[in-house]
């Protein structure tokens, strides 16, 4: 891969003349042109590895001579304001957006490991993020039951995926939804851990578990400020959970995210946080799952048949589908095959039948069932018709939507 860092590597005569500051704006200047979320600096044991991730998947970017580690970690750490001197704890911090380094934000994370501190950058490109529902790549069928969810008074929304999925970006996108929809007539209040962007019209309050103002203490406090919309950043313990559910039951509309292996995993989940069933049944309203699944190339997608072994897990009317695609990979696409991401979704609508599905407390599993039964579509049946229509590939498909979800 030709870039600035290479070329900036290659005009250098002697290691010691190599100015880290120009060479740490060239790494990030780099990334940023190659559409890349993060970047990962990493000592091996000959060398210094640069990965960047590339649409949710790391790719080599360039190497580095062993000696700089220190140097490259200290001058991330001038830029966050961190203590330069410590080299032997992890250390987090921001830097804000300069034109040097391409107008984005960073988000360093310095960890301490056996060969040298490795520093993780997250990139924040304020000019990349739309909150426009319709513009996240949401099919049409999530796109009208996610709003009609929203146009709801009260009841809990919740949004599930992995780290990565998306979950930030969508809950934002409910809330600048919401503020379009009603403008100053809604009082929407946030609890979060961290605020990532701030949306006008909405309070948002970040949590600082250190100072002891944690989920349940913030949100205990805001209850008696009045707010209709309530968007808690994550739920991940009992005491969370409990006022959440509280909150959908007396008239709030309740967004959130957990963490769970799928959609209908959730209702499990929270009955392993001491919510009984009949609550869950009241106050849940329905849950979105959400994965980013990376697109086929336009420069370099081909006809291609996948794996035996992949097809044998379609049903046998799919297998001789001569609409798979997939691209060997091009410059245009940095040699991936892929570029660009778009959302993946499924929607969960609490209705009757699911409703009496959470009072048998039935097996995550059968819930499931149920909820496609009642008409859910699928992540897995879904994330299909994007791969007979040459979108994306079966492998992707298989990486980012687990076998037991089919
Ligand atoms: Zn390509």
């Amino acid at each position: 891969m030709t870039n600035l860092t290479t070329r900036y590597l290659q005009s250098i005569e002697a290691q010691e003349s190599i100015e880290i500051g120009t060479l740490v704006n060239y790494l990030i200047l780099d990334a940023v042109k190659a559409g890349a979320s993060d970047i990962h600096i990493e000592p091996w044991d000959s060398s210094i590895v640069v990965r960047v991730r590339l649409a949710g998947v790391l790719t080599e970017m360039a190497h580095l001579p062993l000696e700089l580690v220190d140097k490259i970690a200290g001058r991330f750490k001038v830029m966050a304001s961190l203590i330069s001197y410590q080299t032997d704890m992890p250390q987090e911090g921001h830097v804000a957006a300069s034109p040097e380094f391409g107008d984005v934000e960073l988000r360093v994370s310095i960890f301490p490991t056996v060969r040298g501190e490795k520093t993780v950058v997250r990139i924040f490109d304020p000019r990349s993020r739309s909150f426009e529902i319709g513009k996240l790549g949401f099919d049409d069928e999530t796109i009208r039951l996610f709003t009609q969810l929203l146009a709801r008074p009260s009841g809990m929304i919740l949004l599930t995926g992995p780290t990565g999925s998306g979950k930030t970006t969508a809950i934002y996108s409910a809330l600048y939804h919401l503020v379009q929809r009603s403008g100053p007539a809604i009082s929407i209040s946030t609890v979060e851990d961290p605020v990532e962007v701030n949306l006008p019209m909405v309070s948002q309050t970040q949590i600082n578990p250190i100072r002891e103002f944690t989920y349940p203490v913030a949100l205990r406090s805001l209850m008696r400020q009045d707010p209709q919309v309530i968007m808690i950043g994550e739920i991940r313990d009992a005491e969370t959970a409990a006022i959440a559910v509280q909150a959908g039951l007396t008239g709030h509309l309740v967004l959130s995210t957990i963490h769970s292996g799928s959609t209908a995993g959730v209702f499990a989940r929270l009955i392993n946080m001491e919510i009984e069933p009949f609550l869950l049944a009241s106050s849940v309203s329905g849950v979105l799952g959400l994965r980013l699944i990376r697109k086929n190339c336009p420069s370099c997608s081909m006809p291609h048949s996948p794996e035996p072994s992949l097809l044998r897990m379609l049903p046998a009317e799919l297998q001789s589908s001569p609409n798979f695609r997939k691209g060997p990979g091009c410059p245009e696409c940095h040699h991936t095959g892929y570029a660009g991401r778009t959302a993946l979704s499924e929607t969960l609508v609490v209705n009757e039948a699911f409703r009496e599905a959470i009072l048998q407390k039935l097996p995550t599993r059968q819930l499931q069932q149920v909820a496609i039964r009642e008409g859910m579509e699928s992540l897995w049946q879904l994330g299909l018709r994007r791969v007979l229509d040459g979108q994306t590939t079966l492998d992707e498909l298989m990486r980012v939507v687990s076998v037991d979800q089919f």
